[in-house]
């Protein structure tokens, strides 16, 4: 029989044993939520995976997945989603559902409102400024006052209403099956950190009031604000499984005016002003010319733009799938099909230029018969970009020498950099556009 001091030592130890299974039981049960896979996080709450591109560097990117439940809100409208944004300056995490279209061209109440609502007061006309700054008889000066005045103050009340400014910390994304996705905006992610923007289709992003630039090349050229996501100055971003297009406005059914198109599209998403790490992947872009700037000029930063595109698809874009410049950017598993399509007409894929640091690999690209492999990519002389694996209708091709080959500013095929944040690269390529058609882009994900 037990003494009580020896009863009382084996309550202990079982106390011990037991406290120890159920650590082991919980510890075991934490590891299974995490491993398991992504279902067990919802849709808004993931983050990026690890080592996903250069948006995984530092402290990855988790947007608004820290949210708590009083900042997650589904929003239907311009008005809602201008609220659930709220002020640039408040860096509470928040996940942000788009259900449905929201068309950016909406005033408070959701009334619908077009390029003359928003030039209500300002004296803006086209048919004036036409009048007012034609070169025949204004000659080929930068256009001032008056209507110019006017067409400002036009594009002001418009960018009101359309552009979105995105604070840190935040994770939008489409609610599944229901055409989730922003019309005639742009979202404007500006000296913010960690966004994610998923499973979105961005159309029709246009500005009512486009600028005569009569200096702009040789014959002038009228030019556009408004990307429909815009990163300046954005760092650790996550664009993942969206739709960017021009539709239903192509570029082909728009007016000439001085003997130039009057474009009213900019960016579909430009990455300037100091943006760093950021992943790109599986999105759509399509029906679309100047469609990824990544710097905005030769002199836009240095040690920073370091961008990865993976697994997206670009087709109908004319030029611009990117046009890089300074910065490490990680090309792989990109489809591109130069197939002209609804009037675009594809000029190149990848330009390289101001010492981009470009790694291209394992990307396919689908040129219609006739189409040259040397016009893929463009480039100012000081630009780099290596890597191997491309194929081009199905056969492994250096489309680098095959550019070098037939221009005098060469591409330079030597980096600075190795690319280490490779998720899910694929070394098999043969299929990949036939996989891309059905996983990337907006209304993929569940
Ligand atoms: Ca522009
Ligand atoms: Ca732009």
């Amino acid at each position: 029989m037990a003494s009580p001091s020896h009863r009382r030592s084996l309550r202990r130890r079982r106390t011990v044993v037991v406290t120890a299974a159920v650590a082991a039981a919980g510890l075991g049960a934490g590891v299974l939520v995490m491993n398991a896979n992504a279902d067990a996080v919802d849709l808004y709450h993931q983050v990026l995976p690890a080592k996903d591109g250069w948006a995984a560097s530092g402290s990855g990117t988790t947007g608004g997945s820290k949210a708590d439940s009083a900042h997650v809100f589904t929003v239907s409208t311009r008005a809602q989603l201008v609220k659930a944004l709220g002020s640039v300056s408040d860096t509470t995490p928040r996940i942000i559902r788009i259900k449905g279209t929201i068309d950016a061209n909406t005033d408070d109440a959701g009334k619908k409102l077009t390029c003359a609502d928003h030039a209500s007061g300002t004296g803006y006309s086209l048919s004036a400024y036409l009048k007012a700054f034609d070169p025949a008889t204004y000659g080929r000066k930068a256009p001032a006052g008056g209507q110019e005045s006017a067409r400002k103050k036009a594009a002001e009340q418009q960018k009101k209403n359309i552009v979105f400014r995105v604070p840190a910390n935040t994770t939008l994304v489409g609610v599944p099956g229901t055409n989730a996705g922003i019309k005639g905006g742009s979202l404007q992610v500006q000296n913010v950190k960690n966004v994610i923007i998923r499973n979105l289709t961005f159309a029709a992003t246009e500005d009512c009031f486009p600028q005569w630039d009569p200096t702009d090349g040789s014959a002038g050229e009228w030019n556009s604000a408004y990307d429909s996501v815009t990163l300046r100055g954005a760092t650790n971003v996550w664009a993942d499984h969206n739709t960017f297009t021009d539709a239903p406005v192509f570029d082909k059914s728009l007016k000439t005016y001085f003997g130039r198109k009057y474009q009213i599209h900019d960016g579909a998403l430009d990455i300037t002003n100091g943006s760093d790490l950021v992943t790109v992947e599986r999105n759509v872009f399509s029906n679309h010319d100047k469609t990824m700037l990544i710097g905005s000029s030769d002199s836009d930063s240095t040690g920073k733009l370091r961008v990865t595109l993976h697994h997206n698809v670009w087709k109908g874009i004319v030029q611009r799938a990117p046009l890089a410049r300074i910065g490490q950017i990680h090309l792989y598993n990109n489809v591109y099909d130069t197939t002209p399509l609804n009037g675009y007409e594809p000029k190149y894929s990848i330009d390289s230029r101001a010492k981009a640091q470009v790694v291209a690999e394992y990307n396919v690209w689908k040129l219609p018969s006739g189409a040259k492999v040397a016009k893929l990519l463009s480039g100012d002389g000081t630009g780099s970009i290596a890597g191997s694996g491309n194929l081009v209708n199905g056969t492994a091709t250096d489309v680098v020498a095959a550019y070098n080959a037939a221009n005098s500013k060469k591409i330079k095929t030597s980096v600075n950099w190795k690319p280490g944040l490779v998720a899910g690269l694929q070394t098999a390529v043969g299929n990949l556009a036939g996989e891309l058609a059905a996983t990337t882009g907006a209304g993929v994900l569940s």
